[in-house]
């Protein structure tokens, strides 16, 4: 990298070539005041606060966009710079609150620290003010336009980051102000409530209501640690004031560099909801009441022994929890295996990506995120399918915004036209459930027009000659027999794929919630390989996990068939090694995942089940039967934060603490371990859930331990490889991306370089299934679920935000504008969707999103749950439910209410 020196303030200064002075100041640590200037943001020049004198210019020079030049000669701070500054100043106050330096922005305004730091008090120029009201009119943020300097920032981070573009400059001259089109309310305009234009504002213009009269800042406690919703990982401060989250603002974390969604930087305030609970509830005669902890964890423990001595230990399960920590969830599978005694212990990544997990272990040998999400930035070409990743996981998706506005180029294959498909070069809107016949025939087309990379087939691979013979009969004709998307713009899709130089897949649960989940994963595995698109920088399969801690659940082994680090439950050597570590006996049958254990109870076979952290009451598919099910249990425990729609099933229901009252680690989607850090106190009697686990296995007869989650950390890494070299020590703010086999190791950026982790990858022949259930004359239109931005999973936390809440309070069923002609439906009605397994009554959103024969409703609303109606269907591989497709019939209604 070639660089040049120059001299600021009389100091010799080294920077790369093409650096800006401002650049070249901030890596030597001089401190150059601006205002418009923001490191994720094209430079502007606009508010003249960064000017330096540059020896022999003849005027001074705006350093955020004047490139540092070989010897420059630069003054920071000279009389006529301070006198430059001093004047900008002046001007800004001219039109400015007269209580700037009293304002209780103070400490977080940089308008009011420059005033401080040049001794500018009061303007000199005296004038008219603009007056505009400050604007409440959204749920999340304020706009005082009073205080708003007009530097730009929050527009250009709505255009240059989000995409969005919901605001600009609007009127003229005195006037100007920044506003929606025809200056309407946020709300009608295409913002999605980020806030990331609250972080970028300089001043105190735009303040989260949440924040407001909170105290000011040298009143609030800072807790870095990580948002508790999706599986991006964005690092957070919590802010604290006398024991309460008062708010909340973005860290500057490898994961999100200072970006936060909705849900993160507005959707906490859950956290002091008055429906948490606070002490442990025993039911009797029919209802709860209130009991001390030895009370309800004697019973817990008493009844579960009682069921293990009666029934044997396989009568008993344990389902752990993408929300808790990874100490939390390799305690409950300690429990499980070592007190209960089986392997039945799973969770919620049987309904998200469990597919994932079995589809890239077969065809790579490890089941997770292959690339690193700021490799994002750098691909060429970005394929998205299954993914509607700008409202399941916002901050990816301005990844991509911004690889896009670098140039990259994007393929979007989605049954809805989501937000990217707006974006993308190509956009394939195939029908739910065809996505192998889609993935096949972009590979025909690859393999026909000889693009595919022969090299890295021919020495990183194995499979090919079967696998290429399969792809014989997918030409892009027959397949869009299938899928619907026209021939030609499959090989548009292939074409651009397979020609960029860096290609990356992103993926999600439009993939795997599928009877064919583990082929569509296989299939997508199959394109990476076959265009050389694994083990480099900026390429790579890249599933994007839901929960925050769903592959950490999953690292930890809250699955069936095995041990913490991915170590085979019928592995002898493995499960040795974690009866010595336990002390204990271990079976080594692979245990029931989570649908089987619905149908285990169905059949008497399970009587007593132990729920950390699940909804399945509203998560699981066909919630009329898992209603009856959890009915037959002799011995129903719940641990949570709310009564939740299962919790109000239990025998006992025992309080946990949220992610901001204990330590611990979360492992996000790029497999980052990161650190999370306890803010504020459990409320009333509820306790860490690690601290609850220990003593119910301690209770049960088992030795556990433990004073603080590091000694848990400790013993995870002595017994999974992959986390070999994590301590809580190591992680600092960057945390660790495993594998991290020893202490000296810097964690894994991306996977498979040079060898895939099974040694050679394989080409799967794959073939076309269709979905287990179609539609027919009874149940004519295609039902698909999804998540939607401002909700999060069963609706636990983000309805008790109550932003959220009130900027999207129900569900809805979308259906295309023909399909409600036919139906004699129009926007907002009331409308019944009924499928083989039930009805809902859900107001119809007519939307050109979705096609003809396809509906979709978002499953976070258990009022009009679509998990009533959706297909408990089974892949035969991963046991994922089929949530993705079920045949249903839509009809107008003129009832509100729950499914039937
Ligand atoms: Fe939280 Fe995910 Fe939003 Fe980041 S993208 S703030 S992790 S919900």
């Amino acid at each position: 990298m070639s660089t040049v020196t120059l001299y600021i303030d009389g100091k010799a200064v080294e920077v790369p070539a093409g650096s800006t002075i401002l650049q070249a100041a901030q890596m030597a640590g001089i401190a150059v005041p601006n205002l418009c200037h923001h490191p994720f943001l094209k430079p502007s020049g606009a508010c003249r606060m960064c000017v330096v004198e540059v020896e022999g210019a003849r005027a001074l020079m705006a350093s955020c966009t004047t490139p540092a030049v070989q010897d420059m000669r630069i003054f920071t701070e000279s009389p006529r710079v301070v006198e430059a500054r001093k004047t900008v100043l002046h001007l800004l106050l001219a039109n400015h609150p007269l209580d700037c330096l009293t304002c209780e922005a103070a400490g977080d305004c940089q308008l009011q620290d420059y005033s401080y730091r040049y001794g500018v008090e009061k303007s000199m120029y005296q004038g008219q003010r603009t007056s505009y009201p400050v604007d409440a009119s959204n749920p999340f943020f304020l706009r005082d336009y009073e205080k708003c300097i007009l530097c730009g920032r929050c527009v250009r981070v709505c255009d240059e980051i989000m995409g969005v573009n919901a605001i600009d400059y609007a009127h003229r001259g005195f006037k100007t102000k920044i506003a929606t089109a025809f200056d309407g309310t946020l709300q009608e305009s295409p913002c999605v409530f980020c806030g990331n234009c609250v972080t970028a504002c300089p001043v105190g213009a735009l303040v989260p209501k949440m924040q407001k009269g909170q105290g000011r800042p040298w009143e609030i406690q800072k807790v870095r640690t990580v948002c508790s919703y999706c599986g991006v990982g964005c690092q957070i401060y919590l802010h604290v004031r006398n024991g309460k989250v008062v708010g909340v603002s973005p860290a500057d974390g490898p994961a999100n560099r200072e970006l936060l969604c909705v849900k993160g930087r507005f959707g906490h305030d859950y956290l002091h909801h008055p429906e948490r609970l606070t002490k442990p509830l025993i039911r009797e005669h029919g209802a709860f009441r209130e009991a001390t902890w030895d009370e309800a964890l004697g019973l817990v423990a008493s009844r579960l022994s009682e069921i293990k001595e009666k029934h044997g230990p396989a009568a008993l399960a344990g389902l752990a929890s993408a929300k808790v920590t990874n100490e939390e969830n390799y305690l409950m599978q300690k429990l499980v295996r070592g007190a209960f005694g089986t392997n039945n212990v799973d969770h919620c990544a049987r309904l998200c990506h469990a597919s994932s997990v079995a589809g890239l272990a077969i065809s790579f040998g490890s089941g997770a995120m292959t690339n690193s999400i700021a490799e994002t930035e750098g691909a060429d070409a970005i394929f998205v399918i299954g993914s509607n990743t700008t409202e399941a996981h916002p901050v990816i998706g301005s990844y991509i915004e911004m690889a896009l506005k670098r140039g990259a180029r994007l393929v979007v294959a989605d049954p809805r036209t989501i937000d990217l498909a707006h974006k993308a070069d190509v956009f394939m809107q195939q029908m739910p459930g065809t996505d192998v016949a889609l993935l096949n025939g972009m590979m025909n087309v690859i393999l026909k027009e000889r693009l595919y990379d022969k090299e890295f087939v021919a020495e990183r691979t194995e499979g090919f000659a079967e696998f290429a013979e399969t792809l014989e009969s997918y030409s892009p004709e027959y397949v869009e027999g299938i899928t619907g998307v026209p021939a030609g713009t499959i090989r548009e899709a292939a074409r651009l794929y397979a020609k960029a130089e860096r290609a990356a897949i992103f993926y999600s649960m439009g993939i795997t919630q599928h009877t064919t989940g583990t082929d569509n994963v296989m299939s997508i595995a199959n394109l990476a390989m076959l265009t050389g698109n694994v083990g480099r920088e900026s390429t790579g399969v890249n599933p994007l996990r839901g929960q925050n801690n769903v592959q950490g659940a999953c690292d930890m082994g809250a699955l069936p068939n095995v041990f913490p680090g991915y170590q085979k439950v019928d592995d002898d050597a493995a499960r040795a090694k974690f009866e010595k570590a336990w002390g204990v006996t271990l079976p080594s049958a692979p245990g029931l995942t989570m649908m089987e254990m619905m149908n285990a109870i169905t059949q008497g076979k399970i009587k007593g089940l132990y729920i950390m952290g699940e909804n399945p009451m509203v998560s699981d598919p066909d919630l009329g039967h898992v209603d009856e099910t959890l009915d037959d249990l002799e011995f129903l425990v719940v641990q949570d934060i709310f009564l939740t729609e299962t919790a109000q099933k239990a025998h006992v229901v025992l309080p946990g603490a949220a992610f901001s009252e204990r330590d611990g680690t979360f492992t996000n989607t790029e497999r980052r371990v990161q650190l999370v850090h306890k803010a504020v106190d459990p409320p009333g009697d509820s306790l860490p859930d690690w601290r609850i686990l220990v003593r119910v296995g301690r209770l049960m007869g088992l030795e556990m331990d433990y004073s603080h989650p590091s000694e848990i950390m400790a013993e995870i890494a002595s017994l999974a490889p992959n986390y070999g070299g994590i301590t809580h020590d190591r992680l600092g703010t960057a945390g660790l991306q495993w594998p991290c086999p020893s202490r000296d190791h810097p964690g894994t950026r991306f996977l498979h370089k040079g060898q895939f982790t099974r040694g050679k990858g394989k080409f799967m022949a794959v073939t076309y299934k269709p979905a287990a259930e179609l539609p027919d004359e009874e149940y004519p239109l295609v039902l698909t679920t999804g998540r939607m931005l401002y909700h999060y999973h069963t609706g636990t936390m983000s309805r008790r935000s109550a932003g959220l809440h009130a900027h999207r309070p129900a569900g809805y069923v979308e259906i295309n504008p023909k399909t409600a002609q036919d139906l004699g439906v129009e926007d907002g009605d009331m409308v019944s969707v009924e499928s083989r397994r039930g009805r809902i009554h859900i107001q119809a959103a007519v939307t050109g999103t979705v096609p003809k024969r396809v509906v979709f409703i978002p499953f976070h609303f258990v009022e009009a749950a679509a998990n009533v109606l959706t297909n408990p269907v089974l892949d035969p591989i991963a046991k994922i439910p089929e949530l993705k497709v079920a045949a249903v019939r839509v009809r107008p209604s003129e009832k509100g209410g729950a499914g039937e």
